[in-house]
């Protein structure tokens, strides 16, 4: 009897299993209307998992006429049940969907349906900064330049448009198919406006948050928070570890308060890079370097020229809908 019913199951498996194993295609519909009531519908064919993050999952995705790829971040409805996770992405979707440079990872569109909110994004083939970390272990003085100065370009355009990142790590540095920095995760971004130049929220991830924010001081902070973070991060890529890293986020956010890191003997980092780092790692935000001193510093500008930011990118004009 066990060989009828194995030969039975075996029968029915032939009949329900598909004659080759294709996985079935999973198709995300952007459906919308143009200003004319005309209906478009764009179709993305649903790929691998890209990653995931705190709420979200982000797949590559190709649209199914023109064979262009995306990452689509892709954030559960269910999952956004709290105020703080609702703020938090609609604060990221307000702020991203501004912003248009080439060292910004661009915004393409965002959209919802029942189950989930949609986002997407350019898609950088090349992983994060932290990932490419560890299988380096650390970069050499070159490359950490030229990390750093792209960093920069897209820190100055955010800053000059009023958008400060605040979450400034190695693993929102997102790298495109040409190893180019695409600066990425504007979840907890903030839009200076006028009358509230300080923002006074806790929010930044262990390793990288600055001091004034860990102080929940009266006087708030500012800019300056992603000036600690780009030096954290500078440190981080020339030394292979965090500066402030210990054992829990409590005796982290001691060493932080009270500016305790040491560049490790024996490796290869130089005076000029641990002077730039000293000098973005000052625990009072009015010490630390403006984002134009740190262009110029020697070890960036390196004997060149004096050099200065490009302004000519602006804020995408703000959307209809
Ligand atoms: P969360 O904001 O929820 O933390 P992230 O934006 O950090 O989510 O995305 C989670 C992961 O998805 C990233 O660590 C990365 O691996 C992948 N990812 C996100 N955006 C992109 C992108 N534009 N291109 C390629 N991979 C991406």
């Amino acid at each position: 009897s066990g060989a009828t019913s194995g030969s039975r199951a075996a029968a029915e498996a032939a009949t329900t299993a598909p004659a080759c194993d294709l996985k079935k295609v999973e198709v995300i519909e952007h459906r919308r209307r143009t200003a004319l009531g005309e209906e478009l519908v764009t179709r993305y064919v649903k790929g691998r998992l890209l990653g995931k993050g705190g709420f979200a999952k982000v797949y590559l995705v190709t649209t199914e006429d023109t064979h262009q790829h995306y990452a689509m971040k892709v954030v559960p409805r269910s999952l956004l049940t709290k105020r703080r996770a609702k703020d938090k992405l609609r604060t990221e979707i307000k702020i991203h969907r501004s912003i248009a440079h080439p060292r910004v990872v661009r915004f393409h569109a965002y959209f919802e349906d029942a189950d989930n909110v949609y986002i997407l994004l350019e898609l950088c083939t090349n992983g994060t900064l932290s990932e490419l970390m560890r299988r380096r272990r650390r970069f050499d003085a070159a490359e950490a330049r030229k990390y750093m100065l792209q960093m920069l370009e897209a820190v100055h355009y955010c800053h000059r448009h009023g958008i400060i990142h605040r979450d400034l790590k190695l693993g929102n540095l997102f790298l495109d198919g040409a190893w180019d920095i695409k600066m990425g995760d504007f979840g907890l971004a903030a839009k200076v406006t006028g009358d509230d130049a300080r923002r006074k929220t806790i929010c930044g991830t262990p390793n990288y948050i600055a001091p004034e924010i860990l102080e929940g001081s009266g006087t708030g902070h500012s800019y300056q928070v992603d000036v600690w973070s780009m030096g954290v991060v500078l440190y981080t890529m020339l030394v292979g570890r965090p500066p402030f890293e210990s054992r829990d986020v409590k005796s982290t956010y001691r060493r932080i308060l009270q500016n305790v890191y040491a560049f490790p003997e024996g490796t290869a980092v130089s005076e000029d890079a641990k002077g730039l780092v000293r000098c973005m790692l000052q625990t009072a935000p009015d010490q630390r370097p403006t984002l134009e001193e740190i262009l110029n510093h020697p070890f960036l500008r390196d004997g060149g020229a004096a050099r200065s930011f490009n302004t000519t990118y602006t804020l995408r004009p703000e959307p209809s809908s």
